[in-house]
């Protein structure tokens, strides 16, 4: 398809789809990294146009939230069922412009999904508390009300979810909202705002504006903007909650992981290896709670990495829309050739690579690694402290489960980790010890549902209340306490209940 014919995407502002009018810079090219194939163009839209959104949001504010709970809480069941009907085209499109396998992408979809399912219980979720007699005749009580402008920043890695992780719990609370997505993978967020945009929601009470950096940094500046939400890199998450906190906004900021999964001497081996390798390689290791090193105690090593070696080669590697593919391409040739640096840089550090998906081919503009394990390697070596989000695992020894969690808790990171074991002591000792916000055991990705937070711990988290869950309503809301004394009360102060 040739550069003029391609579409260039529009963004969504107070109820209509509008050209970014102040982009200073030429869009970028969306391309499918599996075929190398332009999808669209993403105009990086400038500051009149966030500041179109922000008039919008704050417009419509005043009429969502009289808008009653249970009213608003409709519209996300109807939400929820168009959702559905629009999955399959939600799922391909994830696939086409991120890279994931198309049964990944439909996960990932329904995981989207269950977040405006959770979000619908947002009348008893909202409510807030009364206390009778805090003194004589005196009644305190709190209630939640929305925040105001919320806006949400999102990476690429789940082009469909991790927007559902704000948007509707915070409409759900009767904010308005303001999607950022990432200029990588703005495709799918199209697709739901077709959605939106057939749902009769008041003008400006959701809006979507395709940018880089300079909106990002509106987004923390602008003071029409009460609330940020951001989920990427720990640099920008750490650049963003600063950024937005100093402007005197709640933020909430999820970064980078470096996940940890140990495996005991008497974990089941076979389970054991399909947890591992779905973790590491799943997403093609582009997920935040992808397990990116294994911890092997004692004598699991060696009952261990057979098994994964073996299994890890007859993985297939493919354009994820294939239905016999296991792991797609990452995300983008820049992405490819840093994960391959950092291999290079693994094996010159002393590990022994014993998978090696560096130079897996594919058409031209593609951007392929395939699945990658390196093994002798030391907790000091960089491989095994930074992200490289990719497809690639390492394999660390340690001796017991004291020293395999002094291990873990090295990390400057702290998002998710797992314990594979049938050891009950094991699992509640490691529990108690690790310094991560989402544990799994037995289980390779301990991503939580929606009805809990995404807690995510140290530099994967900026902030005190998560993403859904309970904490996603207490971010959305601001409490306010009422202490209250009436003296028409019938006790000797006015008339209304003493009978003449
Ligand atoms: P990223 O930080 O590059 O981008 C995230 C967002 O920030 C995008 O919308 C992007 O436009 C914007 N951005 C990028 N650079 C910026 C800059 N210099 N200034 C201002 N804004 C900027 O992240 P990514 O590569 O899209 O996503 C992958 C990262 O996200 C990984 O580190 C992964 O661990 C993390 N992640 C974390 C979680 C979590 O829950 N903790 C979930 C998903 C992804």
């Amino acid at each position: 398809m040739s550069a003029t014919a391609t579409r260039l995407l529009d963004n969504y502002v107070a109820g209509a789809w509008t050209p970014a009018t102040a982009a200073s810079v030429d869009p970028l090219d969306v391309i499918n990294p599996a075929t190398g194939e332009v999808l669209a163009r993403v105009p990086l839209s400038g500051a009149a146009d966030l500041d179109a959104a922000v008039a919008a949001a704050r417009a419509a504010l005043p009429e969502w939230r009289a808008v009653s709970t249970i009213e608003r809480a409709r519209r996300l069941f109807t939400l929820r069922e168009r959702l559905v009907e629009r999955s399959d085209d939600m799922a391909r499109s994830v696939t086409a412009e991120m890279g994931k396998t198309i049964a990944d992408a439909r996960a990932e979809v329904a995981r989207a999904i269950e977040m405006v399912e959770a979000a619908t219980a947002i009348p008893t979720t909202m409510q807030g508390r009364i206390l009778e007699d805090v003194s004589r005749g005196i009644d305190a009580e709190t209630i939640r009300q929305p925040v105001g402008v919320c806006a949400a920043i999102v990476p690429f890695n789940f082009p469909a979810m991790v927007p559902f992780w704000f948007l509707p719990f915070a409409i759900a609370c009767g904010n308005t909202f303001i999607l950022k997505p990432s200029e990588q993978v703005p495709l799918t967020q199209q697709i739901v705002f077709e959605v939106l945009d057939g749902m009769d929601l008041p003008k400006g009470v959701v809006n979507l504006v395709n940018g880089g950096r300079e909106i990002v940094e509106g987004i923390c500046d602008h003071p029409g903007i009460d609330a940020v939400s951001f989920v990427g890199s720990a640099p920008v998450a750490k650049l963003v909650y600063e950024r937005s906190a100093r402007a005197g906004k709640r933020v909430q900021a999820l970064g980078g992981a470096k996940n940890h999964m140990v495996v005991m001497p008497d974990a089941v081996i076979g389970k054991t290896v399909d947890g591992l390798i779905g973790s590491a390689f799943g997403a093609a290791g582009q997920r935040c709670m992808a397990g990116s090193v294994v911890v092997a105690v004692g004598e699991a090593h060696d009952r261990l990495l057979p098994e994964l070696v073996e299994a890890t080669k007859k993985l297939s590697v493919g354009d994820g829309m294939d239905e016999g593919t296991q792991v797609g391409p990452v995300v983008s040739c820049a992405a490819r050739d840093r994960i391959e640096e950092w291999i290079d840089r693994g094996v010159s550090d002393g590990a022994q690579i014993v998978v090696d998906g560096r130079n897996a081919g594919g058409p031209d503009g593609s951007s392929f690694v395939g699945p990658t394990i390196l093994d002798g390697v030391t907790p000091d070596m960089a491989i095994a402290q930074e992200e490289v989000f990719g497809p690639v695992l390492v394999v660390v020894k340690a001796e017991t489960l004291d020293e395999a969690t002094a291990i873990v808790n090295r990390s400057r990171f702290g998002n998710g980790t797992s314990i594979f074991t049938e050891s009950g002591a094991a699992v509640r000792r490691y529990r108690h010890d690790v310094e991560a916000g989402m544990v799994g055991v037995n289980i390779g990705v301990a991503a939580p549902v929606a009805f809990f937070p995404f807690s995510g711990w140290k530099d994967s988290f900026l902030g005190d209340l998560h993403a859904h869950g309970t904490d996603g309503v207490d971010f959305f809301t601001k409490k306010k306490t009422v202490t209250s004394r009436w003296f028409s009360d019938g006790q000797g102060h006015g008339s209304y209940f003493v009978e003449d």
